[in-house]
């Protein structure tokens, strides 16, 4: 059984939905979307929890207030979708010991502005050695000298949150410092359902259209002069001029999908050289709250002598008044190690870290869920990090195409990988590459015909 279209488009996360809404903007209908999980949406992944709708991936919109428009927002502002200020710069001074104390501002601000200090002396140090190898990140030296709790929990809400204090991020500096949460009960992948509408067959929020196809995992591209061949699990067979593949940095890292010819050594090494981040929202439901809820309270941070062992905290009730609800976030290491144990342990853990907080008599979490990114084979991770001095040959490399195969994903947005705007603007610009390469290929054809 084979299916022929004009262009296979592997993944229905927002770049490959976005690619697909391009191309048919311009006349190209005769397309496929081939996607492995049961439903579009990638990275935005909701989920009912506690009786609210929780954001297991994306959950904020970044960069919001500034000279330029994100178009996230715009199309957030579009459809309607309920988002809610959000203001992480209190955290800092809710920061718990484990007997339950807060430290007191002074001490926090004054750590917080020596680890910034420190994170930009290091940042300088890395531009000076720009292009030697074997340079440390600094986490590995921020962990190579003796740090106390506190200043371990700065570190960690510093690199893993906060770099935009320390180096310009293109998503600041163009869109604006504000930050907003999705609170929606449609789940933040409403976006991709409205874009959806404008070129698939939808009826009452539901794709009924044949191009899409659901649990269509990849695992073979046969690509030619000619066309591609793609081969699913389960072996179907789908035949096209061009393929745009938006699967994540983790999956192209991986083995899943295999490539015949074997991608150029150059593309396979320019993967190799974007890290993957892990982020883990674990979220807990509990019977009442026991937290401090007043202004400047949604934040808050434990300080325990591991770094990021359940570090940062986030109470819901701004976004969903009375839902009970917390999320602690996890990242890398710790997001690896908490994957692997059963969910039980972990809750285990965050109830202990929660009683260190706020005492013995807290009610215990009557439900958890532990998101594994890391473990996800459509995934291998949360989103791409770029090294801080990204050379020019490395990002074009990552997104140049390979014959008739095109590459789209946040982790091919130069300026803004790792985000959801990225994941979109990508779509974008690898459609119209395409478009343009397509009416390339036309003119050869028609000159090529006018010889004969
Ligand atoms: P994806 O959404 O991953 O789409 C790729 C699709 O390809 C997936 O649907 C996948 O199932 C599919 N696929 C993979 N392999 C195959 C295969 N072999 N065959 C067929 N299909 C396949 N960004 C923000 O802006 N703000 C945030 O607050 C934020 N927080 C985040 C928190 C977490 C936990 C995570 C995971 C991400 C977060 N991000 C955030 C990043 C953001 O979600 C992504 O940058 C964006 O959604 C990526 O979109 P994409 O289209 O590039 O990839």
């Amino acid at each position: 059984n084979l299916t022929r279209s004009s262009v296979i488009i592997v993944g229905a996360g927002i770049s490959g939905i976005t690619a697909g809404k391009i191309l048919a903007e311009n006349g190209v209908n005769d397309i496929i979307i081939l996607e492995a999980a049961d439903k579009i949406g990638g990275r935005l992944m909701k989920e009912q929890f506690g009786g609210v709708t929780v954001e297991l991936g994306a959950g904020w919109i970044a960069g919001v207030g500034g000279d330029q428009i994100n178009p996230v927002w715009e199309l957030a502002k579009q459809t309607g979708l309920q988002t809610y200020f959000s203001d992480y710069s209190h955290a800092r001074f809710n920061i718990y010991d484990h007997n339950g104390k807060i430290f007191p501002s002074g001490i926090a601000d004054e750590t917080y502005k020596k680890a910034v200090d420190e994170a930009m002396q290091e940042l300088k140090r890395q531009e000076a050695n720009e292009g030697s190898e074997n340079l440390i990140s600094s986490e590995e030296l921020s962990l190579s000298t003796e740090k106390t709790p506190i200043e371990l929990a700065i570190d960690f809400i510093l690199h893993d949150f906060e770099m935009a204090e320390v180096e310009p991020i293109s998503t600041y500096v163009d869109f604006g410092e504000m930050e907003f949460l999705v609170a929606d009960e449609r789940g933040y992948d409403h976006l991709l359902y409205k874009m959806a509408e404008s070129f698939l067959y939808t009826s009452e929020g539901e794709i009924f259209d044949n191009r899409l196809k659901l649990n269509k995992v990849v695992r073979e591209v046969q690509h030619s002069r000619n066309g591609v061949l793609v081969t699913t699990e389960e072996g179907s067979l789908y035949e096209a001029n061009y393929l745009i593949l938006s699967t994540s940095i983790g999956v192209l890292q991986s083995d899943l999908i295999s490539f015949k010819p074997s991608l150029p050594r150059w593309k396979t090494e320019a993967f190799g050289n974007i890290d993957i981040m892990v982020y883990t929202k674990i979220f807990l439901k509990f019977p009442y709250k026991f937290w401090p809820c007043g202004p400047n309270k949604e934040f808050f941070i434990y300080a325990h002598e591991r770094r990021g062992y359940f570090t940062f905290w986030q109470h819901m009730e701004n976004a969903y008044p009375g839902s009970n609800l917390l999320v602690v976030t996890l990242t890398n290491e710790e997001s690896k190690r908490i994957e692997a144990q059963s969910d039980e342990e972990t809750l285990r853990e965050a109830m202990e870290v929660l009683r260190n907080m706020f005492g013995p008599d807290i009610p215990n979490a009557t439900d958890i869920i532990v998101p594994r990114w890391w473990n996800n084979r459509f995934q291998c991770g949360s989103y791409s990090n770029y090294p801080i001095y990204v050379n020019r040959q490395l990002v074009h490399d990552i997104k140049a195409p390979v014959g008739r195969v095109f590459f789209t994903g946040e982790h091919t947005s130069e300026k803004f990988n790792g985000y959801v705007h990225g994941g979109y603007l990508s779509g974008i610009d690898t459609s119209k590459a395409l478009l343009e390469e397509m009416r390339k290929e036309k003119e050869r054809r028609s000159e090529s015909q006018g010889f004969l």
